[in-house]
């Protein structure tokens, strides 16, 4: 499991729901709006820390394989068993690359606009209240989303 992008779909799939939903559940929805705000700021920060926690396992991965001198062998089809050609040193972890991170980012962040702009249309938020949260999700608003 990926959990910083799993995390992150899971909210993006929520607010998608929302945003074409019928408009009493889009009010329902909007309710809770600051509670789903928040859950865009931590799911994005945990995306924007994702390196520094990657760094901290594979340094100490290393540090902990360097010194016990641990040793892993995968089974090899073709040698029956232990690999001849490995040395066994385990290999590093697989970091997520920064384009599917990037574009998991932006999907959670463009699903919290579409619900914005949709409680904007229906009138539960106005000018000033819509920019603010769409600047607390860092992102602008394309006045061609707004028209009722
Ligand atoms: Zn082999």
């Amino acid at each position: 499991m990926i959990y910083t992008i799993e995390r992150a779909n899971m909210i993006t799939d929520q607010l998608r729901r929302f945003k074409s939903g019928y408009a009493h559940h889009v009010v329902g929805q909007f309710a809770n709006i600051d509670f789903w705000l928040n859950e865009v700021l931590e799911a994005q920060k945990t995306i924007d820390q994702y390196n520094s926690r990657f760094n901290n396992i594979r340094d100490i991965q290393k540090n902990w394989i360097n010194s016990h001198g641990t040793k892993v062998y995968d089974y090899c089809p073709h040698c029956g068993g232990k690999c001849e050609l490995s040395n066994g040193t385990p290999s590093p972890p697989n970091r997520i690359s920064s384009s599917d991170m990037n574009e998991t980012r932006r999907n959670l962040v463009n699903s919290a606009y579409y619900f914005l702009t949709r409680c904007y249309r229906m009138g539960l938020l106005n000018d000033d209240e819509l920019k603010q949260k769409c600047d607390l999700i860092g992102t602008s608003i394309d006045p061609n989303d707004l028209k009722k």
